[in-house]
């Protein structure tokens, strides 16, 4: 089935379902129709990587979820629900929450997103500030583990019973906590800062919430951006590009968090990349986009080991490997196509080796060919026969 079809569930409930979302942009030479009914599926817990070119949509799709479209950007349809809740209908005032609550999104340039005047920990406190019920239990929690280590080094009984009898007092207030005053409230944040860098395996972090974005080396900076999106557990992480600037050894180390954030945490993330290689290890399934339509969506060892789409057959092609001897790696003939006069029906046809009359007529749906294993291509239609090359 199609469009609508859904996934193979591989774990958990759905989280966030996108369905047959279209997005367009109005610019001076016409319409740009960039998402052309996308249809995704993802579950509580799984890490899914959405591939393809530069300019297939991905950026888009992660935009059009967090509501953070530009002015000519216009969702024409479609529903995303988030928890059960279409995010199309919300305000933007509610969309605006809900990214400083529930969705986080790190980007790809950590410099244009960190204030170069304020210090992290100043930018981390402000994190914080605004979710004042987490803020009073961070104080609580704070105060109880100061209590505790005042009790161990207590110079006797009396004076560690006056203690213990405090800390009740404080426990009997985890269910409604106060509000720290003000003139606590810095050593409470700081505390905080530090303990969401240290999440982020960030050494001497009580140095660093001290130090400019300026000031710390460009994987750093991704690291604190990452510390920052997940500071107020987010229940899904959007990280688009987050690797694309850094050399090979901090992606490592990046992708490395990521892994962390997933097996400790449990973390749902969505990772946006061109890069094939950073999602093999790291996702549970892939979705492989092509000119604002998903062409292919499988679990990640069955699209590597069995590619079905031309597509993304030919991004496979594309990957240097290390088992095999060096050869001159083959690249997709053609280029990305003008989304203001996009080819007729299947996007990918004027560079598909593979196209044929019903490629250009017929918009290929996204059926499961195997299972778990979508794929939007007419080679894969029941009743559709290529002609035999003549
Ligand atoms: Fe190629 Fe046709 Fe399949 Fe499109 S539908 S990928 S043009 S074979």
């Amino acid at each position: 089935m199609v469009g609508e079809q859904e996934m193979a569930p591989p774990k958990g409930e759905p989280i966030l379902e996108l369905k047959d979302v279209r997005v367009s942009f109005h610019t001076y030479a016409g319409e740009v129709r960039a998402l052309n009914g996308i249809n995704l599926t993802l579950y509580k817990g799984e890490v899914i990587g959405l591939v393809g070119e530069s300019g297939c949509g991905k950026s888009v799709t992660a935009a059009t979820i967090v509501g953070l479209l530009p002015e000519n950007g216009e969702v024409k349809s479609g529903q995303i629900i988030f928890e059960g809740v279409d995010l199309l209908k919300k305000s933007k005032k509610e969309i605006r929450n809900l990214r400083s609550t529930k969705i986080a999104m790190v980007f790809q340039d950590p410099m244009t997103f960190l204030n170069p005047v304020l210090t992290i920990g100043e930018q981390l406190r402000e994190v914080f500030t605004i979710d004042k019920k987490r803020l009073a239990q961070a104080a609580l929690d704070y105060d109880l583990r100061r209590l505790k280590e005042e009790e161990r080094d207590a110079r006797d009984e009396a004076q560690s019973a006056k203690i213990r009898a405090r800390i009740a007092e404080l426990e009997g207030l985890r269910g409604n906590p106060p509000l720290p005053k003000r003139r606590r409230r810095r050593h409470v944040l700081d505390s905080l800062a530090a303990e969401a860098l240290k999440k982020m395996r960030i050494p001497d972090a009580e140095r660093i919430i001290t130090e400019f974005p300026h000031e710390l080396s460009g994987g750093m900076r991704q690291r604190v951006m990452i510390a920052m999106a997940i500071a107020r557990d987010p229940d899904l992480l959007i990280a688009d590009e987050i690797t694309t600037a850094l050399d090979v050894t901090i992606q490592a180390q990046i992708l490395e968090l990521l892994k962390i954030l997933r097996e400790e945490f449990n973390s749902t993330i969505m990772i946006i990349t061109h890069d094939l290689g950073v999602v093999a290890d790291l996702c549970d399934r892939v979705a492989v986009m092509y000119a604002g339509d998903v062409v292919e969506f499988s679990d990640a060892r069955g699209l590597y080991q069995k590619p079905l789409h031309p597509y993304t057959q030919g991004l496979l092609r594309a990957v240097p490997r290390l088992t095999e001897r060096p050869t001159m790696l083959e690249s997709i003939p053609g280029s990305v196509p003008d989304l203001i006069y996009p080819p007729p029906a299947c996007r990918f046809n004027p560079r598909c080796p593979y196209a044929w009359d019903l490629c250009r007529q017929k918009k290929p749906e996204l059926l499961e060919v195997e299972k778990g294993h979508y794929t939007a291509c007419h080679l894969y239609t029941e009743g559709s026969k290529r002609p035999s090359p003549s």
